[in-house]
C-alpha cells in the first residue's frame, strides 16, 4: 500500500500509460480520478477499487479547472496526455505544432495552474509530467514537433521544482523509450509504407535489448516517483528506454 491515503489525478488514463498507472496506484492503495476523452474506454476503470473516472479535455482550461473544483486538493497530478506528430521540421504546418504544444505542453501548464495552489497551501504536493526520451537525450528521425514538445516537458518540469521545491512541492518527469500501447500500434501501421509486422520488427530492433517496454512497465516508474519513497527525487527527468539514448 505505497499509496495508501493519497489521492491522485491521472490524465489520458482510458488507455496506455495512463490506464496502467492508474490502475497500479489504485492496487497501491491511492484514490485515483482517471481522466480522459474517451468515456467509453475510461468506464472500464470503474471496475478497479479505488478508481474514479472524470471526462476530461485537457486542451480545455474551462474543463479542467471544474474538475480541480470538483476534486479539491490532490496528493498527485500525473499529467500524461500527449500526441505523436509525424515528420520533419519541412512536414509540419503551424496547425500542426499549434495543436501539439497545447495538448503536450500548455495542458500540463494549465493543470498545473489548477491544483498547485492547494499544494502549496498544505504544504506538500507532487506532479508527475510525462517526457520522452525524444526529447532532450536523443534525436530521433521524423518527430520534429514532437521531439519539441517533450523538451518543452522537461523545462517546465525543472522551472516548477526550481520555483516551488522549497515549499514541499516535487516536480518530475519520466522519459520513455518506446512503450508498446494503442497509439505505438495505430503509428507503425498507419506511419509505415512497410508490412505493419516488418514495421513492428524495426520498430523493435532499434532498441539495445530487443523490445519495448510495455506500459505497465512505465507504471511502476510513475508509481515510484508518486510514493513517499522518492521524496528526495526533484527537478529530474528519468530515463526507462532500455538503452535506447545510451
Ligand atoms: P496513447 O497515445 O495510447 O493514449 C493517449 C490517450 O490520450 C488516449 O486515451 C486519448 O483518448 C487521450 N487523449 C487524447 N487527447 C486528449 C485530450 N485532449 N484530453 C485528454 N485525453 C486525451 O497513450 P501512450 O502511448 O501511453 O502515451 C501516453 C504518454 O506517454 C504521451 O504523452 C506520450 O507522448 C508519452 N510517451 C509514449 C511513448 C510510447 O512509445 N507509447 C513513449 C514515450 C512517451
Amino acid at each position: 500500500m505505497r499509496l495508501s491515503g493519497k489521492k491522485v489525478i491521472v490524465t489520458a488514463a482510458a488507455q496506455g500509460i495512463g490506464r496502467a498507472s492508474a490502475i497500479a496506484f489504485a492496487e497501491e492503495g491511492a484514490e485515483v480520478i482517471a481522466t480522459d476523452v474517451n468515456t467509453e474506454k475510461l468506464e472500464e476503470l470503474k471496475a478497479n477499487k479505488g478508481i474514479s473516472v472524470r471526462k476530461l479535455d485537457v486542451m480545455s482550461k474551462k474543463d479542467i479547472d471544474a474538475v480541480a473544483k470538483e476534486i479539491g486538493r490532490v496528493d498527485v497530478v500525473f499529467n500524461v496526455a500527449g500526441f505523436v506528430h509525424h515528420g520533419t521540421v519541412l512536414d509540419c504546418t503551424e496547425e500542426q505544432f499549434d495543436f501539439s504544444m497545447s495538448l503536450n505542453v500548455k495542458s500540463m501548464i494549465l493543470m498545473i495552474q489548477a491544483f498547485l495552489p492547494a499544494m502549496l497551501e498544505h504544504g506538500k504536493g507532487n506532479i508527475i509530467n510525462m517526457s520522452s526520451v525524444a526529447a532532450v537525450k536523443k534525436g530521433v528521425a521524423v518527430r520534429c514537433i514532437y521531439q519539441t514538445t517533450k523538451a518543452a516537458v522537461v523545462g517546465l518540469t525543472k522551472s516548477v521544482a526550481a520555483d516551488f521545491c522549497s515549499k514541499g512541492i516535487r516536480c518530475n518527469c519520466i522519459m520513455p523509450g518506446t512503450v508498446d500501447t494503442p497509439s505505438l500500434r495505430e503509428r507503425i501501421t498507419a506511419n509505415s509504407k512497410m508490412d505493419p509486422e516488418d514495421s513492428m520488427k524495426m520498430f523493435q530492433a532499434r532498441s539495445p535489448v530487443g523490445r519495448f517496454s510495455s506500459a505497465e512497465e512505465i507504471a511502476k516508474l510513475a508509481l515510484y516517483l508518486a510514493s513517499d519513497e522518492s521524496d528526495y527525487v526533484n527537478g529530474t527527468e528519468m530515463i526507462i528506454d532500455g538503452c535506447w539514448s545510451l
